[in-house]
């Protein structure tokens, strides 16, 4: 039997550039199931993500001229990150494979074939690596790649200039809805289900028609909730900060003493001195250890399962 492929579409406020790239998608579609490689029943599924424009109306229409696009609809805009997230859900009670990807055309679709091929030999997550950024601006480019820098300094696991094209298997699909945060950045989160994964790479165009979603401030807020949604480094680098202060505090106490005994300071000075040096290095250290205690905190209240399960010598019940 051959699989069932739901292509996921995320659409907020993309009427200008659906009606072009519509057919770029069903093309691959029928191109996969005349060749033999997915089931019939495959599908294009929409997720209009509360669009304010005619979104949604192209998105019905499109469903009843053909059988292959169907379409969700949010009830409001929840943002890329959750749209994506409710286009999965909803894939995996029909699909076998489901590949993610932008409704602008920016994705190549023809990546398609090699993530299905690579579905084939095993994988359950399969990556769309952009293997280089020349269609991007300079700035876009820079601030993109420091990106990437960052969050992995800070001990976030991300792919390497992979966005949101992606293959995942069914199963793969099922073990990510069981992580329960509400800060949904995908990037971050579809690594740690683990399973066999690669990546495919492609190169990224611009936009086919209309304007990005994406301007530098939510770029940022992007790259912000990245960061803490995945690291409690920040917090450890206080706990080191603090640590480092109160050691200097503790050095600047010692010469401030010396000085008096050597008679080299106003009366007065030493005292000051030693109590704020004191006072600043126990400060931040505290903040540091309630930090820790937060960071914790932080961690249980996302109740991400703890281990996921890839293989059983028996059937599971
Ligand atoms: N998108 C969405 N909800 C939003 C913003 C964007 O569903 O609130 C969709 C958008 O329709 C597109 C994809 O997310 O299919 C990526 O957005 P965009 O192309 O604007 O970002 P860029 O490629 O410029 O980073
Ligand atoms: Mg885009």
């Amino acid at each position: 039997m051959k699989p069932i492929l739901y292509l996921v579409i995320p659409c907020y406020n993309e009427e200008k550039v659906l009606v072009k790239t519509k057919d770029i998608f069903l093309n691959k579609i029928n191109e996969l199931i005349t060749a033999d490689k997915i089931h019939k029943n495959s599908r294009i599924l929409f997720v209009n993500d509360g669009s304010r424009d005619d979104t949604w109306k192209i998105i019905s229409d499109l469903s009843n001229e053909n059988e292959h696009f169907v379409g969700v609809s949010l009830s409001r805009n929840r943002g890329h990150q959750n749209a994506l997230l409710a286009g999965l859900e909803e894939a995996k009670n029909y699909a076998d494979i489901i590949i993610s990807i932008d409704c602008d055309g920016q994705d190549d679709i023809n990546a398609v074939n090699e993530m299905v091929e690579a579905f084939f030999d095993g994988a359950d997550i399969v990556y769309g690596v952009r293997s280089n950024r020349k269609s991007d601006t300079l700035f876009k480019r820079a601030t993109a790649q420091g990106f990437y820098k960052i969050l992995n300094l800070m001990g976030g696991e991300i792919v390497y200039n992979h966005a949101d094209y992606r293959l995942m298997s069914k199963r793969a699909v099922e073990e990510l809805l069981k992580f329960q945060e509400v800060n949904v950045f995908l990037r971050g989160m579809i690594p740690l289900v683990g399973f066999k994964s690669t990546c495919v790479y492609y190169e990224r165009g611009g936009r086919i028609a209309g304007e990005t979603h994406y301007p530098l401030k939510k770029m940022l807020t992007l790259a912000f909730d990245g960061i803490t949604s995945f690291s409690i480094k920040p917090i450890r680098i206080i706990s080191a900060f603090g640590f480092l202060v109160s050691i200097i505090g503790f050095l600047l106490i010692l010469w401030s003493i010396i000085c008096r005994l050597t008679g080299n300071s106003v009366s007065g000075w030493a005292s000051t001195l030693s109590v704020i040096s004191f006072f600043g290095g126990i400060q931040l250290l505290s903040i540091g250890v309630i930090g820790e205690y937060i960071g914790k905190i932080y961690m249980e209240v996302k109740k991400r399962p703890r281990y996921i399960i890839e293989d059983r010598t028996y059937k599971e019940k």
